[in-house]
């Protein structure tokens, strides 16, 4: 790596340390509590995942360039500026070994952000030059292509037809003046299609006015997950056109974690203005049509069902009530897993981390936090909210040999649809 890319980089921490992440470092105790939060720490005991410890390159920059005793330090040569072998050093403990899921936020005494900084601290790591390989490629695809996994239209148009033909009906795409658009990740797109199904047949039912756009239908946000805003503005900004042309009233973000905090909480700052319509999570505007009497399921699933909390849903983005209340309608046998809701443990692939192959066998010892926790339990399928925990979760259970099935939450609402005839049925 050149100089200039490591002043860059420096420049870059120097740009981040905002208010918030100079008092967060300041007020730390180093009582090590966030150590046991952070899944990365519990499932292989090292002490360099303890979540402050992944800070230090931007806790040194922030000592030398913002602190009297730092600077004095520094220009006594009794401090060494960072150098690139310290930032290569933390490039696996930066990406690798963080889901940016915020458990560790949530013990820390002193109400320290750790998430919030290590985001912040990705942004100097990327601008130097040490992102992961796989996050480039993603996110590169992500600004080409319009999506991470080089999903493009034509391939969502051969799922929608394949879906229309299933149901029965056309899905709307390009409809001015719908009430809601609705977005999707690509791993629904390309993996989970019945997502599509299951949205259609649920606002079929309900009477609600929807649509999908041509131009923005990709959810998920490479340039949040690897520290780069300026693309995770354009990104935000594609989806903020599409709705502004189709003049839709809200957005709706689909099932996974990080595309629900980019377009809900991250989106507005980082384009500059508020939006001109509403945010929802697609379980947000689920639980809204049960309340107002619109939605109507029909039978229970008599399995032993329990409930993975996406951390960037649940524990990020405040959504954990929702999923509780449609899990009521249409499960008989439902089990909380202990730790759950906001201090959920988080699935291990989150934050990027699935993206970046060389994060796979790290991501999979974190599993084991949540191996014990459906352990626990014993459920006979697991449901969740999110895409990319789905994939890390069916991962997960098939590497320990546990036979378990991940389903989406969504879709089983979709199943027991009152009126509507199931999914098996209509197969047969
Ligand atoms: S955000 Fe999650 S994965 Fe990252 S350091 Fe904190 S607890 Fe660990
Ligand atoms: S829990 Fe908070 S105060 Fe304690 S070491 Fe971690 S960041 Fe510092």
């Amino acid at each position: 790596m050149s100089g200039a890319s490591l002043e860059r980089g420096i420049n870059a921490l120097k740009e981040q340390i905002d208010a918030p992440t100079a008092t967060f470092f300041s007020a730390c105790v180093h009582c090590g509590m966030c150590a046991e939060a952070c899944l990365f720490f519990t499932e292989t005991g090292d002490p360099k995942y303890t979540p402050i410890h992944k800070l230090e390159p931007m806790r040194k920059v922030w000592h030398q360039e913002y602190t009297f005793w730092g600077k004095f330090a520094r220009i006594l040569g009794l401090s060494k500026p960072l150098t690139d072998a310290e930032l290569t050093e933390w490039e696996t403990l930066v990406y690798d070994s963080c889901t940016l899921c915020g458990r560790c936020s949530m013990v820390c005494p002193v109400g320290n952000d750790i998430a919030y900084m290590i985001r912040k601290m990705r942004e100097g790591m990327a601008a130097s030059g040490h992102a992961p390989a796989g996050m480039i490629g993603a996110t590169r695809r992500a600004v080409t292509i319009g999506s991470p996994m080089g999903v493009k239209l034509p391939a969502l148009e051969a799922q929608i037809r394949h879906t229309e033909e299933e149901i029965g009906f056309a899905i709307p795409v390009d409809v001015v003046g719908a009430e809601y658009l609705c977005t999707l990740s690509s791993m629904e797109i390309m993996n989970f299609p019945e997502y599509i199904g299951a949205i259609a047949r649920i606002f079929h039912e309900t009477g609600v006015s929807w649509t999908i756009s041509s131009e923005a239908f990709e959810a998920t946000n490479s340039g949040i997950q690897i520290g780069v805003s300026d693309i995770a503005a354009e990104l935000v900004e594609r989806i903020v056109r599409a709705a502004e042309k189709l003049k839709v009233k809200a957005v709706i973000s689909p099932e996974c974690g990080h595309a629900y905090t980019a377009i809900r909480w991250e989106g507005p700052n980082l384009i500059g203005r508020p939006y001109p319509f509403k945010v929802f999570h697609i379980l947000e505007v689920l639980d809204d049509l049960r309340k107002t009497g619109k939605l109507h399921t029909t039978g229970k699933e008599s399995r032993r069902l329990t409930y993975h909390d996406p951390c960037q849903i649940s524990r990020r983005g405040g959504v954990f009530e929702q999923p509780r209340n449609l899990l009521n309608m249409v499960a008989e046998n439902f089990v909380e897993m202990p730790e759950n809701g906001i201090m959920n443990w988080c699935c291990g692939a989150g934050g990027g981390v699935s993206a970046n192959e060389r994060a796979d066998e790290l991501k999979m010892k974190a599993f084991r936090r949540k191996k014990a926790q459906l352990d626990a339990v014993a459920p006979d399928a697991v449901v969740s909210a999110c895409a990319n925990c789905r994939i890390q979760l069916e991962e997960g259970l098939e590497v320990n040999n546990m036979d378990i099935p991940v389903i989406s939450l969504t879709e089983t609402i979709a199943e027991h649809l009152a009126g509507e005839t199931s999914t098996e049925a209509r197969q047969s």
